[in-house]
C-alpha cells in the first residue's frame, strides 16, 4: 500500500461538473492564445516538478525510471505541441451578395477517462486539447494509478481558473456515472474494447461526443532479409516495452519461415539480459504487472499455453511466490493462429512468434481480428515493405520502427480499436462543434 484515494461519490461528481460548468463560459471567452499558454505553462510545471512526478509514477504504476521519465517528459511536450495547434474558420465563400464560414467552437465540459498504463501521459493528450480547443474537463484516473493525474491537478491550480481542470478520483462505477452524466458533453476515453462498448452505449443517452481509444492485437511483419542479430533487440522492444501493458505493444510476431529460427534464437538471447524487477533498481529492464486483476489475466495465457502444450523459446512458468506481480518474459514458439495467446491481448509479458512463408496469407491473418489498433513491418526490401504495410487494416502501421507517433500525428484505431482520433487537427477537432455561419449580403431588410 502507497496511499489512499478518494472514492468520489456521485455528489461529489456532480460537484465537479457544476464548477466545470460554471468555469466554461469564461473559459471558453478567453482568447486561444491565453489558453493555450496556459497549457503551456502546465508543461512548464511537469518539467519543474518531474523529479516527484517520476517517482510517483514509479511507485504508482511500477514502471523503471527511463519509462518514467520518457512518460513524464513526453507529457510536457504534448503540452507544448498541441499548445501551437488552431483550428482556423474556413471562409467557404466571400463575395458581395453572401459569406459563408465554418468555424470549431468548444463543446462544454469534457469528461476525460484514463487506463493505468500510462496515466499521465494518456491524460494529458485529453486535457491539452479540450482546453486549447476552449472546454474544462474532469479527469477520471483509472482506480490503479490516481496519483500523478491527482499531483498535476494540484500543480495546475496555480496557473488554471477555478473549474477548468479537475480530477475525481474512485473506482469503476464513477466511470459508469460519468457516462451517463448529462452534464458532459464528451467523454475522451482510453481503455479496453470491453469498457469501450458500454461508453458507447451509455454515451447514447445524451448523444455525447465521444472519442474511443481501446484494445489492440498489433501484428509485426518481419521478411526474411533482415539480419536477426540486429533487428532482435527493437522487436523485443516493440513487444515488452512496458512489461507489454501497452495498447501498441506487438502482440503477434510473424517471422519469415527462413530466419524464424535465427530470429527466435536472437530474441531469447536479448531477453536474457533484461532484468524483470523492482522499478526502482536502475538495471531493472521491466517492471511488475501493474495489478491484481491485470496478473490474473495474464496468468491465464500461461495456463492457456501449457494446457495447450505450447513450447516455449524462454519463460513459461510464473513464480508464484515472488513478492509483488512479477512475470518472466515468455516467448511462445510457434503456437497455433486460433490460440488463446494469438486471438486474444494478454497485456503482459508473453509473444507468440509465429511462421510465415507466403505474403498473402501473413497479411490475412495480420488483419484477421477485431483490433485494428497498430502494426509494423520489419526489413530491408523497400518496395515489399510499403506494399505490405499499405494492405495492414490498422490505424497507424510503423516500417522499420514501433511507436513513432506525436502531437501532430493522428492516433487511434480502426475496427473495434476505437473510434475517432487524439492528437493532430484532426483529434483537436474532436473538442469542437463545427458550426456554419452564412451571411446574405446582399439582402436589404
Ligand atoms: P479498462 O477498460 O479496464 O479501464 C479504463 C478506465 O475505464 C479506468 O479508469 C476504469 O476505472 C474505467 N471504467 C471501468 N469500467 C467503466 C465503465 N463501465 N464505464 C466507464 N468507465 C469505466 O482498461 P485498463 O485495464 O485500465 O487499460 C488497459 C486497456 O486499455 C488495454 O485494452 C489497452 O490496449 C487499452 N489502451 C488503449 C490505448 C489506446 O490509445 N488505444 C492506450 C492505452 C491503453
Amino acid at each position: 500500500m502507497i496511499a489512499h484515494a478518494p472514492d468520489a461519490s456521485t455528489e461529489q461528481l456532480d460537484q465537479a461538473i457544476a464548477a466545470a460548468s460554471r468555469a466554461f463560459p469564461g473559459w471558453a471567452a478567453t482568447p486561444v492564445e491565453d489558453r493555450a499558454a496556459a497549457v503551456v505553462a502546465l508543461g512548464g510545471l511537469i518539467r519543474d516538478n518531474a523529479e516527484e512526478l517520476m517517482t510517483l509514477l514509479t511507485l504508482e504504476q511500477g514502471k523503471p525510471r527511463a519509462g518514467a521519465e520518457w512518460e513524464v517528459f513526453s507529457s510536457a511536450i504534448w503540452c507544448d505541441e498541441i499548445a501551437k495547434q488552431r483550428l482556423e474558420p474556413e471562409v467557404l465563400l466571400d463575395n458581395e451578395e453572401r459569406k459563408v464560414v465554418t468555424r470549431y467552437t468548444p463543446l462544454g465540459v469534457v469528461g476525460a477517462i484514463t487506463p493505468w498504463n500510462f496515466p499521465i501521459l494518456l491524460a494529458n493528450w485529453k486535457i491539452a486539447p479540450a482546453l486549447v480547443s476552449g472546454n474544462t474537463i474532469v479527469v477520471t484516473p483509472s482506480p490503479f494509478t490516481p496519483l500523478t493525474t491527482l499531483k498535476l491537478a494540484e500543480l495546475a491550480r496555480d496557473i488554471l481558473p477555478p473549474g477548468v481542470f479537475n480530477v475525481i478520483t474512485g473506482g469503476d462505477e464513477l466511470g459508469k456515472h460519468m457516462t451517463a452524466h448529462d452534464g458532459f458533453a464528451k467523454i475522451a476515453f482510453t481503455g479496453s474494447t470491453e469498457t469501450g462498448r458500454h461508453v458507447m452505449a451509455s454515451a447514447a443517452n445524451t448523444i455525447k461526443r465521444i472519442t474511443l481509444e481501446l484494445g489492440g492485437n498489433d501484428p509485426a511483419i518481419v521478411l526474411p532479409d533482415v539480419d536477426p542479430a540486429t533487428v532482435a533487440p527493437q522487436l523485443f522492444w516493440a513487444a515488452f516495452q512496458n512489461n507489454a501493458q501497452f495498447c501498441n505493444a506487438t502482440k503477434r510476431l510473424y517471422i519469415h519461415e527462413e530466419v524464424y529460427d535465427a530470429v527466435r534464437d536472437a530474441l531469447v538471447e536479448f531477453a536474457k539480459g533484461i532484468k524483470v524487477g523492482d522499478g526502482f533498481d536502475s538495471d531493472t529492464g521491466l517492471g511488475p504487472i501493474q495489478n491484481a486483476p491485470q496478473y490474473e489475466i495474464v496468468k491465464e495465457f500461461f495456463a492457456d499455453s501449457q494446457a495447450q502444450g505450447h513450447t516455449f523459446a524462454l519463460g513459461g512458468e510464473i513464480d508464484e511466490s515472488l513478492p509483488g506481480w512479477f512475470v518472466p518474459i515468455t516467448l511462445v514458439d510457434n503456437p497455433p493462429e486460433d490460440s488463446k495467446l494469438v486471438q486474444e491481448e494478454p497485456f503482459g509479458p508473453i509473444l507468440p512468434l509465429l511462421k510465415w512463408s507466403d505474403e498473402k496469407d501473413v497479411i490475412a491473418r495480420a488483419n484477421d481480428t477485431q483490433w485494428g489498433l497498430g502494426a509494423s513491418v520489419w526489413g530491408k526490401d523497400q518496395e515489399a515493405l510499403e506494399r505490405i504495410a499499405g494492405q495492414i487494416e490498422a490505424g497507424t502501421v510503423w516500417v522499420n520502427e514501433v511507436r513513432q507517433s506525436g502531437p501532430g500525428q493522428a492516433f487511434g484505431g480502426h475496427k473495434q480499436s476505437g473510434l475517432g482520433c487524439e492528437n493532430s487537427l484532426h483529434g483537436l477537432t474532436e473538442y469542437t462543434n463545427w458550426q456554419t455561419i452564412t451571411v446574405n449580403k446582399a439582402a436589404d431588410l
